[in-house]
């Protein structure tokens, strides 16, 4: 997660995975395949660091991790049983080789390997200090600011070290790191990134979702507890929680379309509770009409749900190039537009006088709907109904999901009439935040926190943000100066 200029540029958050395998000869080639099964977050760089009798080795590439990482040279040049990777995903113009992970430091203990999922939400403030003791940064990764509190930290040990610069640092975290001992894995206290634990024989495999352990053939075991540093030295692991215990807070957007489908959180399949956000929208905003069409393929399993409870029939309408990226990725409005044209394409006979509901997952900047609604009118469409499977995103995310800046978000700047004005649709329905944990088998209660983090939906943001709140000051400020002049 890049900090430069990190809230007035629409381009900067991103969502990253990670892997680990501790315990496995040729750990590398696993946390490839792994980085694989989680390209899906993070699409524009990868890297892999291994561990072979004390020496790490690092490779690190822009782009997918296929054609980067399944080639044997490179493989070859990452040996020992010990190894971690990550893929980035960022809409930055930063795309600096630096800044891909995991990053690498010699301390005084030794070599010190870390990747990261998540955003850390004060660590402008914590640099600028860092900065002024002396700490000299090599990237502009708020991941590094960990690397320089280990370095800094009073206490003896590493993993004393390793937890006192947990406890200065805010936001969403969850971490792999390699020492020469072994292997850390470790959530924040709210749990807010997932982080899963599995086995392969005697290896231990950490991994950002379930879907990596299935492709590697590796059994799920369990979730990381918030809070809680798994540690892995040869053959013993050993978990400490040196946090207050608080309640949990796992980010709810991941159900609703970071993680892939079949991926297990908890014990609760995310297909399955797409499907039931799908169901629970045909039940708040039914409309007639003769067809059910996901936008793929985010769209896909909430459109199933939605058909189903409605008894309108589910088809694919909407047709999808598999050889594009994904439409965010692209920085720049008129590219952004260009990708969704390329990306999907009309199912023209099947469209052709048919009343159609459209199911995506989310709206953001409306780019999205807009196209889509637009292609199913010149493919002759009879109504275009849109149904969203999520609330309205009003709010940035400051843990590590890609949403632009407030202004750009279309749900923060229109009403539900303009929205529908604006994508051009008969109608538009979002599912309702009630209705959202409903899918998940949960309730939200006004009166208790809620056990996901919505922020991104109700701005209930569930941890200070340091350096959000700082900008803001000083953008208040800047803005006072200018009437004062
Ligand atoms: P937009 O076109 O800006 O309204 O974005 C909405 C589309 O982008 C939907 O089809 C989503 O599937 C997808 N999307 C939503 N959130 C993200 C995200 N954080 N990163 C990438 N794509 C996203």
């Amino acid at each position: 997660m890049l900090t430069t200029n990190p809230f007035d540029d629409d381009t900067l958050h991103e969502e990253c995975g990670i892997f680990g395998v501790s315990g496995s000869e040729g750990a590398a080639a696993l946390v490839a395949l792994g980085l694989h099964a989680l390209q899906h977050r993070g699409q524009e760089a990868a890297g892999i660091t291994s561990l072979d009798q004390g020496h790490f080795h690092t490779h690190r590439a822009m782009g997918h991790v296929a054609g980067n990482f399944d080639r044997d040279e490179v493989i070859r040049s990452l040996p020992g049983a010990v190894a971690a990777g990550h893929v980035r995903y960022s809409t930055s113009g930063d795309t600096a080789l630096r800044n891909v992970q995991p990053l690498y430091a010699e301390l005084q203990s030794g070599g010190f390997a870390i990747a990261h999922n998540g955003n850390i939400s004060n660590a402008m403030r914590l640099r600028r200090e860092l900065v002024r003791r002396g700490s000299i940064f090599q990237s502009t990764s708020d991941t590094e600011t960990i690397i320089h509190l280990v370095a800094t930290s009073n206490y003896r040990t590493l993993l004393d070290r390793f937890i006192d610069a947990l406890k200065q640092i805010e936001g969403a975290y969850s971490l792999i790191v390699m020492t020469p001992e072994g292997m850390i894995a470790c959530r924040d206290p709210l749990g807010i990134r997932p982080l899963v634990m599995g086995r392969l024989g005697d290896a231990v495999i950490f991994a950002s979702e379930t879907v990596a352990l299935d492709v590697v053939g590796a059994t799920f075991e369990r979730s990381i507890d918030p809070g809680e540093l798994v540690i892995v030295q040869g053959d013993t692991i050993r978990s400490v929680r040196p946090f207050p215990q608080v309640s949990a807070r796992p980010c709810i957007f991941e159900w609703v379309y970071f993680s892939r489908p079949d991926s297990i959180e908890g014990d609760r399949s995310v297909y399955d509770v797409r499907k039931n956000i799908g169901a629970q929208l045909a039940v708040e905003s039914p409309v007639e009409a003769d067809l059910v069409i996901p936008v793929p393929d985010s769209g896909v399993p909430a459109a199933i749900g939605y058909a189903q409870e409605s008894g309108i029939p589910f088809e694919l309408g909407i047709i999808r190039s598999h050889y594009v990226g994904r439409t965010f990725i692209q920085p720049g409005d008129k590219v952004r537009h260009l990708g969704v044209k390329l990306k999907h394409n009309a199912n023209r006979a099947l469209i052709k006088g048919k009343r159609i509901i459209l199911i995506d997952d989310s709206i953001v900047r409306g780019t999205t709907s807009l196209k889509i609604v637009q292609l199913m009118r010149e493919a002759g469409a009879a109504e275009v109904h849109m149904r969203i499977a999520s609330p309205p995103t009003r709010h940035s995310c400051f843990y590590g999901v890609d949403t632009p800046e407030r202004a750009k978000l279309l749900a923060a700047k229109l009403d539900l009439g303009e929205m529908t004005d604006f994508i051009h649709a008969d109608s538009l329905a979002f599912v309702s935040i009630d209705g959202l944990y409903k899918a998940l088998g949960e309730a939200r209660r006004a009166d208790i926190r809620p056990s996901h983090c919505d922020a991104c939906f109700t701005g209930d943001y569930p941890t200070t943000l340091t350096d959000q709140d700082e900008t803001e000051a000083v953008d208040q400020f800047a803005m006072l100066a200018e009437r004062v002049i």
